[in-house]
This record gives structure tokens, sequence and C-alpha cells, in this order.
């Protein structure tokens, strides 16, 4: 849900071994799947809170950017409405975030999509009672990990008098968008959510399936006709605890007042065979972190390769769900859903038809090689740097914005001859394209990223890329309250959001 993992550059092979995988990769994308009909499940989860571009985009762009998917073969929307951002529900930012989430519902109704309501089972708001916490630390009960992105306020639900608190604020919640329902509700267990006490574990098979029967039996009263979703993510993560295995065995009750289960993609396996209680899976799509850091920060991420693998390698599931925190991804999202909708395209022919639809038909074969080899060359991260010692994006508290820092960007896949390429595949592009083509934010989130790697990859000097930066920050709409890691990195742009810095402890 807070969606912090998953980042960083991966390992650096030699060139050599680069050369072979990129062209393993490039097959891979161009492997098309012989069909095996549309795919239900073609939805996306707008990751709306850090003032990244869903919160910060005019309502109208995020409405037109809705009809856009739609047209993609978009089937639904997920959003979450973030409770510990708020200490309640008549908070003020809690009824402007309330705001834009109905916006997307109302837009995604009006297009006959599905809209499901995102939530952790024992998500509490901010000022949760301090008595009523749950547990978040490792070294019992079978953990071994501390639960990830845990606020510390979310409450234990074996505590006396925790559970109906939870309800109490799940109804307020669910009652918020009485007038723009969802139609379907998902609970997720841990990121932020969980409780270690020994009463509570094992958190995914114990506690989490009791509060989640009572709130799939609340949703149902609140919204006639709802979904409920079961997500396992994270699940046997935080140590050897059997989630998996207690799921299973409940299988056949949980079934009952479930609808669906929501999984890791990394969990698909484990459902191949069997799902529990023979409920339908589907998964999330990782298309927003992976591989640079800050999200988005060096501009389009594409992945056609890696998202033709990931469908690929999991034939059983109903769908998936690409996990979203700006605009940066658009490409990933369509070439999710495309696949999804026609299974016998493969990633590229997506990518060429995303290339013709919004650029012209003459940059098909442009287009699709630059997006497979800025896929090679993806591997971005940027830090704080001051006097060798850095700092991630996620951890800037305590660093002082006035010290002599500079940002430190480590690319260890990038190729200099790969970078050249690609600028020279869009170059080769634009000469077939018009003014509005060329101008428009799909194409110069494309572009700017092919400059930006040529830069980095002759170790151009900062005050070179910053204008760059400073555009992709224009085009995600980035605010004084945007988080770092949603702030392209350059010093100046970061200072701008100094109020923001915190240490997330990632
Ligand atoms: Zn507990």
């Amino acid at each position: 849900m807070k969606g912090a993992k998953n980042n960083g550059a991966d390992g650096l092979p030699c060139k050599f071994l680069l050369t072979v995988l990129g062209t393993a990769l490039l097959a891979a994308a161009r492997t098309a799947v012989a069909s095996p009909g549309t795919y239900p499940e073609r939805s996306v989860y707008f990751a709306t809170h850090f003032s990244n571009w869903y919160e910060t985009a005019s309502d109208a762009e995020v409405a037109n950017y809705v009809e856009e998917l739609a047209e993609w073969g978009l089937t639904g929307i997920a959003v979450w409405f973030d409770m510990h951002d708020f200490a309640c529900m008549d908070d003020p930012d809690a009824r402007k975030r309330l705001a834009r989430l109905k916006l997307i519902f109302r837009t995604a109704k009006r297009l006959g999509l599905q809209r499901d309501l995102h939530f952790l089972a024992n998500e509490s708001f901010k000022d949760s009672p301090p008595e009523l916490r749950a547990d978040w630390r490792p070294g019992k009960n079978g953990y071994v990990r501390s639960l990830s992105g845990h606020y510390h306020v979310e409450l234990c639900p074996s505590k006396p008098g925790a559970t109906e608190l939870l309800l109490k604020w799940r109804k307020n919640v669910f009652e918020a968008f009485w007038d723009e329902p969802p139609t379907s509700v998902t609970s997720f267990p841990y990121d932020q959510g969980g409780c270690t006490c020994s009463n509570c574990a094992p958190w995914g098979a114990n506690a989490y399936l009791k509060l989640c029967r009572r709130i799939s039996g609340l949703s149902r009263e609140i919204f006639p006709g709802v979904k409920f979703n079961l997500s396992t993510w994270r699940f046997d993560t935080f140590g050897k605890l059997g989630e998996w295995e207690g799921l299973f065995a409940k299988g056949d009750e949980v079934r009952t007042w479930v609808d669906s289960i929501y999984v890791d993609p990394m969990d698909l396996a484990r459902t191949k065979a069997l799902s529990p209680g023979g409920m339908p899976v589907f998964a999330m799509s990782e298309i927003s972190m992976r591989g640079m850091l800050p999200w988005g920060g060096y501009g389009a991420n594409p992945m056609p390769a890696r998202l033709q693998g990931e469908f690929l390698g999991n034939p059983g599931m109903s769908g998936l769900r690409p996990y979203s925190e700006g605009i940066y991804e658009d490409l990933n999202m369509v070439v999710v859903l495309g696949i999804l909708r026609d299974p016998s395209k493969s990633a590229l022919d997506v990518v060429g038809d995303y290339a013709a639809r919004y650029f012209g038909e003459g940059t098909r074969t442009p287009i699709c090689e630059a997006a497979a080899l800025m896929e090679e060359n993806l591997s971005h991260s940027a830090t704080a740097c001051l006097g060798g010692k850095k700092r991630s994006p996620y951890s800037l508290e305590g660093l002082d914005p006035s010290s002599d820092w500079h940002v430190l960007h480590e690319c260890k896949r990038l190729d200099a001859t790969r970078a050249k390429r690609v600028l020279e595949l869009l170059d080769e592009a634009e000469r077939s394209m018009n003014v509005i083509a060329r101008a428009s934010w799909r194409f110069r989130v494309l572009r700017l990223r092919a400059e930006l790697d040529f830069a980095l990859a002759r170790d151009a000097k900062t005050a070179d890329m910053a204008p760059l930066f400073a555009e992709l920050a224009q085009i995600y709409r980035v605010s004084r309250n945007t988080k770092p890691f949603l702030v392209p990195p350059s010093k100046p742009l970061w200072l701008d959001v100094v109020g923001t810095w915190h240490d997330m402890g990632l």
C-alpha cells in the first residue's frame, strides 16, 4: 500500500552479459502467447497519496486520464483512503482526499468500470489510542523481521475494545463513500497493517481472517451486492509463519465470505494448481517502483519484457492490477491492459499500438526499439551525498539542507551506446510526428528519459540536467508537499520539498 518496496537498481552484469540479456529481453518482449481469451480482471490501482500526480493534478486531468485508460481495455479502478494521514473523517485534509477519490470513482462509474476500495484490516487514524496499538516488532511468535511500512498507530484487534473501534472507524470510512459506493472492497494484511502479538499471530491465518470476516459482513451491510476481496500481500514474508498453509486449511470457510484473492505476483506459484477454497485469484503488477528511485525521477520506465514474462508465467490468474504512482509509467499500464485484453498480442505489439495512437503510425518501429533498450538501461537510483555518506530519498530527515550535499546518480545498467541509440530512435520517430504529439507529456517523458540517460552516460554536468528534471517535475505536478521519493533528483527540486523530508525507516 505504501509502495516502498522493490525499489533501487539491480546488480551490474558484465558488458557481455548485458548484451546477451538484452537480446533475450527483446525476444521475450516480442513473444506473444496463444490466446486463452480476454482476462476479466484488467484494473489499475491509483495510489493517491504523497502529493503525487493523482493528488496534485487537476480534476479534469485525472478524469481525462481515466477515460484514456478505459479505451485500452480497463475494467476497474482501485483507490485507498489512507486513514493514517488524518485524525478523523472531519479533518479538512481528509475531506480533500475523499473528494479526489470520489472523483475517480465517479468517472469510473460513468465509464461503466468497477470501483474497488482498498484498506488495511487493522488500519487506524493517526491519533489512535496508544494502549490499543498493534505490535510490529519481530523476535516472537515466528516473526523474524519487522512489519514493513507499519505506521505504529494500527490497532491490535486482540486487545479488549480494539475490534469494536476498528469496525466503527471502518464504518465511518465506508459511509463516507455512500454517494460514490465501491463495487468491491479489498482488505490487506500488511504494509502497513498486521500485529505480531501472541494472540494475533500468525496474523494472516489468525486475527486477520477473524477481523476480515467481520469487515466483510459490514461492507455488505453498507454496500449491498459489494464483492469482498482478500489480499494475501506479504504473507509469510516476515518469518516462517504458515500463513499460506493456514489460509488453505480454512479455504472452504473463507470462501463463504470472500469473492476473490488478491496476491503478490511473487506468490502466484502457490495458487497455480489450486487456490484457497478454489477462489479466483488476481495479482498486483508492479510498474512504478522497480529499477528507478525516485519513482519516475528520470522519466518514463518502460519494462515490456518484464511485464510480458510476468504474464506468460502466470496463466491461471483472472487478471492483473498494475500499481500506479503516477503517469510516468503510463506505457507500462497500457502494456498490461493490452496483453490482458488481447493475449494474442505481445508486450511490444502493444507498445507499437501505443506509439501509433499517440505519436503516429510511422513511429511504431522506432518507439518499440527505444522502449526495449530503455528497459535494458533501467537501473536508476539517486541519493543525497555528503562527505561520502549517502541518504536515500526515503530518509532525508536529519540532513542539513544548507550543507554542501549533492545528488549522486547511480545507473549500473546504463550503457552509453544504447543510450545514444535510444536518442537516435526518438529523433527518427519525431521526424514523422506533428508538433502536438512532440509536445505531449507522453512523448516528453520518453524523450526526457532518453536525454537524461545520454547525459548520465557521459557524466554530464548537473547544471545541464537540471532543466530536464525541472520539466519532469512540472509534468508530474510536483508540489511543495510531494515526498522526495517522487521528486525528480536534482538539488533545487529536493530543496523545494524540504518540508516533506522524513525517515520512512527503509
Ligand atoms: Zn495483536
